[in-house]
C-alpha cells in the first residue's frame, strides 16, 4: 500500500516535471525598457505569440551556445582569422532590414549571455532615412541606436548593402552615397569594417543582386533593364571603402539562415542539433531580429 502511494506521488511529480518545458525567464523591472536617449525608449517586453520565434526560445539557444565548451563565438570581422581544433567556431550575423528596435532587443539578449555578434544596418530602411526631393536624407537619430548596439551591448556594426537598389530605384549615385554615409558613421565612432548584401524585393522584380556592386564578386552584369530604361550600374572595390570583408564571401563549413524555408517552415535554430557539429568546423548563422519581434 505504502509503495503504491509512493509510486503515485512519484508519477505525479515526474508528470509535473515533464510538463514544465522551460524555466520562465524573469526580467528585472529595469530591463523592461532599453533607453536609447532620454526621449527614445524601447519596450523590451516578451512577445510569446509565436511558439518558435520568440525571445524565450532565442535565449534558450543563446544560453546553450554560450555556456557550452563546444563553441567559440566570434563576430564576423574575426571569422576569417579564427580557427580552433577543439571547438566549433560560430559567428552570428544579423541583417537588421526593416526594424532597428528589434535589433536592439536582440543585441541586449546576446550581451546578457556574453555573446558578441554582428549587426548590418540597412541604409535604405525607413529608420535610416528617406528620399526628400532628389536626395536621401539621413535620420540622424540612427547614431544613437547604433551606439547602443555597439557601445552598450558590445557588438560589431556593418553596412547592409542595398546600393544597386539605391541607384536603380532612388536614382542616387551609389558610390558617392556610400562614401558619405561611411564618413558620417565612422566619424561618429561607429567602427565599420564589414558589409553584407541585402535581398531587396526589387531584386526579384528587376533581376539583380546587390552583390553586383562589388567587383570582388566577379559578376559581369553591366546593365539592368527597368521598364523602358536601361541603366548602367555602378561598381567598386571593397578596399576603396576600407571594408575588410563581405559576409557572403567568407569561407564557412555550414551556413544557416532564417531567410530559408524548410518544408514550408522558416528555418530556425531548433531544426539543427549544433552539438553534433564536429570541432574545427566553422559556422555562420544569419538571423533577422525582426522575425523574433512579432513581424515575420
Ligand atoms: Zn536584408
Amino acid at each position: 500500500m505504502f509503495y503504491r502511494k509512493l509510486f503515485i506521488i512519484l508519477f505525479v511529480f515526474l508528470g509535473f516535471l515533464s510538463c514544465k518545458k522551460q524555466d520562465p525567464i524573469i526580467y528585472p523591472e529595469i530591463d523592461r525598457s532599453i533607453n536609447i536617449t532620454d526621449s527614445i525608449k524601447i519596450d523590451n517586453g516578451v512577445d510569446m505569440k509565436n511558439p518558435i520565434f520568440n525571445y524565450v526560445d532565442l535565449e534558450n539557444f543563446l544560453s546553450h551556445i554560450s555556456s557550452s565548451d563546444h563553441f567559440l563565438i566570434v563576430p564576423l570581422k574575426d571569422f576569417k582569422n579564427t580557427a580552433s581544433k577543439d571547438k566549433v567556431v560560430i559567428s552570428l550575423r544579423h541583417d537588421v532590414d526593416d526594424n532597428i528596435k528589434a535589433a536592439v532587443k536582440f543585441a541586449y539578449r546576446e550581451h546578457k549571455y556574453g555573446i558578441t555578434a554582428s549587426y548590418y544596418v540597412l541604409h535604405t530602411a525607413k529608420y535610416y532615412g528617406q528620399k526628400v526631393g532628389a536626395v536621401f536624407v539621413r535620420n540622424d537619430k540612427i547614431i544613437y541606436y547604433l551606439k547602443t548596439i555597439q557601445d552598450v551591448f558590445g557588438h560589431e556594426i556593418g553596412i547592409h548593402n542595398d546600393l544597386v537598389t539605391l541607384q536603380l530605384m532612388y536614382e542616387i549615385p551609389s558610390r558617392e552615397y556610400l562614401k558619405e554615409e561611411l564618413a558620417y558613421l565612422r566619424g561618429n565612432d561607429i567602427n565599420i569594417v564589414g558589409t553584407t548584401y541585402h535581398g531587396s524585393p526589387y531584386c526579384s522584380i528587376y533581376h539583380y543582386s546587390n552583390s553586383y556592386f562589388w567587383k570582388e564578386f566577379g559578376d559581369t552584369t553591366q546593365y539592368i533593364k527597368k521598364g523602358f530604361k536601361t541603366i548602367k550600374i555602378e561598381k567598386d572595390s571593397l578596399t576603396s571603402y576600407n571594408f575588410l570583408y563581405e559576409g557572403a564571401m567568407l569561407n564557412q563549413d555550414y551556413f544557416f539562415s532564417d531567410s530559408y524555408f524548410v518544408n514550408g517552415k522558416r528555418w530556425n535554430m531548433n531544426m539543427v542539433n549544433f552539438d553534433t557539429i564536429k570541432p574545427g568546423k566553422k559556422v555562420i548563422i544569419l538571423l533577422h531580429p525582426q522575425h523574433w519581434n512579432g513581424d515575420y
